[in-house]
């Protein structure tokens, strides 16, 4: 169905490079404007990333999407695109599917019908482009007007380029950087890559704690984060921590395993209230019984026991535990959900998506040094971007 033969293809107005969330998007729109589009793609199924994407169900977008859940050199950037598409856009996109959606937290959507449903969607809004799977991008040269598109099966010309090819994080799927590739031989400057939303390994925990998964807050500088996190065999992941892993990098972070008490109120209250308790039995009131043991360091006596200066290193165990920034290792990116760093955005068009130092050379999507938070922020990035690329390239 989509696989046509290079050679007896034509000349394309615009080629996107990678049928990925961002360049399918882009698609839909180029090719409603008249152009005669063709989306490449390496892989042999198109948005593969879309299709794994929030665990099957693909978390679609998110109602808080604007500038402040956006990271990057320039995360300002993100505002052109932002105004042009909406979370209430796509949710009427999913709804002109009869995509139902569903809200996980406030504002967070998913989509109930699955995430295949919703690349089997994009690709049907593509379908007035050539979707061309099994082709591998190897390069884009400047050829006067038009642009040379090398790839594996051949080359082809087009007026203009969109590069739509994503992130190298979770290569399990089939990733490149070729996105990075071309912007470079463009001139273009490339923010190193890391991983983001990601887990981190780290030795401060037990490892006994492996499974547990409790709210906590994170603080970074004057960022707080209140979300789950899970102790992993060789650190700590879950979502307090992923959202933690796409912030910058200047500061320490700050865990609270009990962040919504006054742990030294609670546990000097608890002397009068069940002074004959273990110390152990009273702290697992509110946490697991392997991190209430962790916290009490082999102390076996009762509550009432307990003096404060006792009960102060307790809580402050519980409720400052530095992790600093030296010492974050993110746990890599074949694991990895997204990329932190990119193509710099100083040289791209906010308001088109234009390369500023090659006309007609255009970026979408995560390539870009844009990375959005946990809960849909990263795919309404690829809509919007995709959208606004679409529409002028
Ligand atoms: C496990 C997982 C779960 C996720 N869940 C969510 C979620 O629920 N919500 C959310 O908002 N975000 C989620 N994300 C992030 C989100 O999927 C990405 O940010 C988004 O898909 C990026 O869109 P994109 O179009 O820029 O790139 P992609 O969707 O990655 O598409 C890029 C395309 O380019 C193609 N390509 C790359 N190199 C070449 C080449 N050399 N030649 C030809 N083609 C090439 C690739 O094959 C790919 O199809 C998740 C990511 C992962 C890994």
């Amino acid at each position: 169905m989509f696989l046509i033969k290079i050679s007896t293809m034509k000349t394309y107005d615009t080629i996107i490079i990678g049928a990925g969330a961002a360049g399918l998007t882009a698609a839909r729109i180029a090719s409603a404007r008249g152009r005669r589009t063709a989306v490449l793609d390496m892989g042999a199924a198109p948005a593969r990333k879309v299709a794994i994407s929030g665990g099957g169900r693909c978390n679609i977008t998110n109602a808080a999407a604007a500038r402040d859940r956006y990271f990057g050199e320039n995360p300002d950037f993100v505002r052109g695109a932002l105004s042009r598409v909406s979370p209430n856009d796509i949710l009427e996109w999913m709804q002109g599917h009869n995509l139902p959606y569903i809200q996980k937290t406030p504002g967070q959507y998913f989509c109930a019908a699955g995430a295949q449903s919703v690349v089997d969607a994009l690709v049907h809004d593509a379908n007035g482009a050539d979707i061309l799977l099994n082709t591998y991008v190897d390069g884009v040269k400047q050829d006067g007007n038009k642009f040379i598109i090398e790839t594996n099966r051949g080359n082809l010309t087009s007026q203009s380029v969109i590069v739509a090819s994503g992130g190298t994080s979770f290569d399990a799927i089939g990733v490149s950087d070729i996105g990075l590739t071309i912007a470079k031989s463009f001139g273009h400057k490339i923010i190193p890559v890391r991983p983001a939303l990601c887990a981190i390994e780290l030795k401060i925990f037990p490892t006994e704690f492996a499974g547990i998964s409790i709210p906590v807050e994170i603080r970074i500088g004057k960022n707080s984060i209140s979300d789950n996190l899970l102790f992993t065999h060789f650190g700590i992941g879950g979502p307090a921590v992923y959202r933690a892993t796409v912030r910058n990098t200047e500061n320490d972070w700050a865990i609270n395993l009990l962040p919504d008490i006054d742990i030294v109120e609670w546990l000097r209250s608890a002397r009068k209230t069940d002074g004959r308790r273990k110390l152990t039995s009273v702290l697992s009131q509110k946490l697991p019984g392997r991190i209430a043991k962790w916290a009490a360091a082999g102390i076996d006596k009762n509550i009432a026991d307990i003096n404060d200066s006792t009960i102060r290193t307790i809580s402050s165990k519980l409720s400052s535990i530095t992790v600093p920034v030296k010492d974050i290792k993110y746990h890599g990116l074949q694991s990895a959900e997204i990329i932190r760093g990119g193509v710099a955005t100083n040289d791209i068009s906010s308001k088109t998506m234009e390369s500023k130092l090659c006309q007609n050379l255009f970026f979408a999507g995560e390539v870009m040094d844009i990375a959005g938070d946990l809960g849909g922020f990263n795919l309404h990035w690829a809509w919007a971007s995709g959208f606004v690329a679409g529409q002028n390239a």
